[in-house]
């Protein structure tokens, strides 16, 4: 089933539910069809049809998720964007994906600007347009791609690019709905769920949230601007049933002053993914809401999901197991091994998932280079490191690349970033390798920590707690204002390496 048939599926099920809130715009399926269709017939006007690229800048507003329902229903590709990264970067996605039409709110008339060749759309008026949305959405509505093949590419994401320029992946409607599926079974949502929209819709987290309430007549409950105050406050009149974000947002929900003040009681589910989360934010997270369901979700951008663990309450940080679609192995991190070149039996490994996946992409747009880096016989190289304990379940060590090498022992930021981040008075920590003559590499810990607190005094903690091996110990501490991070919360090490 194509994506534009699944939406009208939802709408011939459940017309009058709740679809979509954004403010004061409230849209049920029906609405929501209905307008997809019509916003479809405006982009066929402009001679957009099957296979072509409709590229967004866009914040999560109630348009940019008619904009991907209208795609779909055309059989064109959606190409969400950031509108955080810079005009040089969005435009350099745009002339990669070759995208002819580019819709831009406000918070991206500087992306617009540098765009050349391009039919610019605004939304919420974006001005230096020649088109608004609503002109569009005027239009007669367009049948429907419905025949379309499910094979066919429904959306490109971008990856977030810690390493280089960004790279398209191109997702098939067959592996999107997919992996709405895969989350709405995996992370225990009811029919008629509510999940606040605040993961952005150009990275896969939003993307599949929204899909995955699609597929259960679910509401999608839009967020442009991360602030935690907000979110509670929309959680609170929302009533909010699941909650799937990046740990630096869950971060900000439980230490908000406000958060004891609020109804949180709708929460039923929690779900995160993009980085590991502490031990310590696990409970903290237990203690504000008292889920039903609290899953650590590990997948990437390529393919959906690779593993889930349903119990954060009894393995805090533990990703489980191979999710429902994945095949997973730990291979030798080594440059060239393979999926047959198997870690040896309780050691670590590189993480590969096999793309027989239903939610797997099929590779990289027009770039064979990272093809031939990531995907070997059929296996996708993740570049993270993992290990299974004595039940057989998943932990995510790190990056391949962010393994510090001291002294000839291997350390793993993770491992020394948990420790720390016990510490009452750290409120956040990130540990890099920096070089050093005498270690090769020596340990320092970036911390964003109360006023007043003291290196010796974080140094004293991990010697009396005993968690940590001594040598593990940072060698330097460096107390910061913030972490530089991406939008789906991982921490952008090489710009603290970099600093
Ligand atoms: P992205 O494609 O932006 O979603 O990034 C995918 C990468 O994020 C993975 O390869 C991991 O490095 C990291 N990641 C995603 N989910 C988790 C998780 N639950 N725990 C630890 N790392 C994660």
């Amino acid at each position: 089933m194509n994506l534009g048939l699944s939406l009208l599926a939802t709408a011939e099920r459940t017309p009058a539910a709740e679809a979509l809130v954004d403010g004061h715009t409230r849209l049920d399926y029906a609405a929501l069809q209905g307008r997809a269709a019509r916003l479809a017939g405006g982009l066929a006007g402009l001679g957009v049809g099957r296979g072509d690229r409709v590229a967004a800048v866009l914040k999560n507003r109630h348009e940019t998720v008619e904009l991907f329902w209208a795609c779909q229903w055309l059989g064109a590709w959606f190409v969400p964007l950031s509108w955080r990264v810079s005009p040089a970067d969005v435009a350099y996605c745009v002339a990669d994906a070759g995208a002819r039409i580019v819709l831009v709110e406000p918070a991206s008339e500087e992306h617009a600007a540098a765009l050349a060749d391009v039919r610019l759309v605004s939304v919420g008026g974006a001005s230096g347009c020649a088109l608004a949305l609503d002109e569009l959405r005027a239009a007669d509505p367009h049948p429907g791609a419905l025949d379309l093949d499910d094979g066919a590419i429904s959306i490109m994401l971008y990856t977030s690019g810690t390493t280089g320029r960004p790279k398209g992946v191109p997702r098939s409607h067959r592996a999107e709905r997919a992996g709405g599926l895969s989350q709405a079974l995996q992370h225990g949502y009811l029919h008629g769920d509510r999940t606040l929209g605040v993961m952005p819709l150009y990275h896969t987290m939003g993307d599949h949230s929204m899909l995955a309430m699609s597929l259960i007549s679910g509401c999608y409950v839009c967020q442009p601007d991360w602030s935690a105050e907000r979110a509670l406050e929309l959680i609170e009149r929302e009533r909010v049933t699941s909650l799937y974000l990046a740990p630096t947002l869950f971060h900000d929900l439980v230490t908000h002053p406000g958060r004891p003040t609020r109804d949180l009681s709708s929460v039923r589910a929690l779900g995160y993914a993009g980085a590991a989360m502490t031990g310590a934010l696990v409970e903290r997270c237990l203690e504000a809401f008292d889920p039903e369901v609290f899953v650590n979700h590990y997948g990437s951008t390529e393919i959906y999901t690779f593993s889930l663990d349903a119990n954060q309450r009894a393995k805090p940080g533990c990703a489980g197991r191979p999710a429902l679609n994945a095949r997973l192995r730990l291979v030798r991190p080594e440059p060239g091994a393979g999926p047959d070149d198997l870690a040896p039996p309780g050691a670590e490994g590189e993480i590969a998932c096999q793309l027989t996946s239903d939610e797997a992409f099929a590779g990289y747009w027009n770039r064979p280079d990272a093809d031939a880096k990531a995907i070997r016989d059929g296996w996708y190289l993740t570049g993270d490191l993992g290990r299974l304990d004595e039940d057989g379940d998943l932990w995510i060590v790190g990056r391949v690349d962010d393994m510090i090498i001291s002294g000839g022992e291997n350390i793993h930021p993770l491992e020394v970033e948990d420790a720390l981040a016990r510490h009452p008075k750290v409120r956040e920590v990130a540990v890099i390798g920096a070089p050093d003559d005498r270690w090769g590499q020596r340990v320092v810990a970036c911390v964003v920590a109360d006023a007043g607190t003291t290196p010796d005094e974080l140094d004293a903690f991990l010697l009396d707690g005993g968690a940590l091996a001594r040598f593990k110990r940072p060698r330097e501490y460096r107390l910061v204002e913030a972490l530089p991070k991406s939008a789906s919360g991982k921490i952008l090490r090489r710009v603290l390496r970099d600093a």
